[in-house]
């Protein structure tokens, strides 16, 4: 190695996921790269995974990746889902730290340079930690807030409240990531659980630059159970204890039914406390065994051991 490279170059792979963004690609090569080219000692590669887009999607990253050698496209063979492009943009990458990112630009570039000084100091994990959400809808708020609440309650992994896939991973914590085997892959929970010196920084996040949302209420309903499910096991332990104690209620009921017929006799038939009984208990039920459906779920999937993503083709500088 010659001596003016005494100063070690070294290199981010930022990797994004695309599904259907027509609208804000242009934008988006035009923020993101002006940031990276200001980087000083910092080499990179854009890694863009096309997560079967069927809009023109994949021919502007095509584009891009004609002109310009730091652009890499992995084109899965159909929608995966942002937490598998995620995955298959992850193993693609080589850089000596990795920074996931959103296509819609509401994670703003100019962070970057941020998260690698921090990574610079020696930390193996930077996290961007949104400082306030005004650009999200109340609801959408609420229902984060809720739901790193009740993750973090019943999980033995805690996820940081209100940090979403933007932050820098050395390359040590994209091994440990790679070696994790599960199938479903929860990234927020999965990025936690690798663990390792951690520090964050705050950041304010915008608005979508263009498009729309990918997330329904519904998926969102969807990617919340899967966090859930995927990190703890208390929703099935759970069961044990509202059983026990419904069972230990109705003991105590019987009781005071027994007393109250032997001193005062048999007054008129209970047809409202029977029926409401059993529909709750029918009710209690049949979400047990949902509960235990969604966890049995799971196995049946893991147990298929089938993989993450399929890459259609990789499309890089030197190659096609
Ligand atoms: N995305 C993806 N596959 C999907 C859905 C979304 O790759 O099935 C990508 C999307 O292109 C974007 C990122 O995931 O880069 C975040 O999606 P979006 O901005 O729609 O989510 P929100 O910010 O509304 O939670
Ligand atoms: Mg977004």
């Amino acid at each position: 190695m010659n001596q003016d490279c005494a100063v070690v170059r070294r290199r981010i792979s930022l990797v994004v996921p695309f599904h259907n963004e027509a609208a804000v690609i242009s934008q988006f090569f035009v923020s993101v790269t002006s940031v990276l080219r200001g980087l000083k000692d910092v080499d990179y590669e854009i890694v863009c995974v096309n997560d079967g887009s069927t809009d023109t999607t994949l021919d502007m990253l095509l584009m891009a990746c004609k002109h310009d050698r730091h652009v890499l496209v992995v084109d899965l063979s159909r929608n995966f889902g942002k937490e598998a492009a995620l995955t298959a943009g992850i193993d693609a990458a080589t850089g000596d730290a990795v920074i996931p990112f959103d296509a819609d630009l509401q994670d703003p570039p100019e962070v970057i340079p941020r998260l690698i000084e921090r990574w610079r100091e020696g930390y193996d994990v930077v996290l961007a930690k949104r400082a306030e959400r005004n650009t999200d809808t109340w609801t959408k708020r609420g229902t984060a807030m809720l739901f790193y609440r009740v993750h973090n309650a019943i999980s033995e992994t805690l996820i940081p409240n209100d940090a979403g896939d933007f932050r820098l991973m050395s390359r040590n914590v994209v091994e440990a990531l790679k070696q994790l085997p599960e199938n479903r892959r929860f990234m927020k929970g999965l990025f936690a659980w690798v663990g390792f010196r951690t520090t964050q920084i705050e950041y304010v996040r915008l608005s979508r630059a263009a498009g729309k949302t990918k997330f329904s209420a519904w998926k969102l309903w969807n990617f919340a159970l899967e966090g859930l499910t995927s990190f703890g096991t208390l929703p099935l332990r759970v069961w044990t204890y509202i059983g026990g104690a419904t069972a230990s209620f109705a003991i105590l009921y019987a009781l005071y039914l027994t007393l109250r017929t032997l001193l005062r006799g048999v007054d008129v038939p209970g047809y409202a406390s029977i029926i409401t009984a059993v529909l709750f208990l029918g009710g209690a039920q049949l979400v047990g065994i949902g509960v235990i459906g969604e966890y049995v779920g799971r196995i049946y999937m893991e147990a298929k051991r089938r993989p993450v993503y399929i890459v259609r083709k990789v499309y890089g500088s030197d190659g096609a």
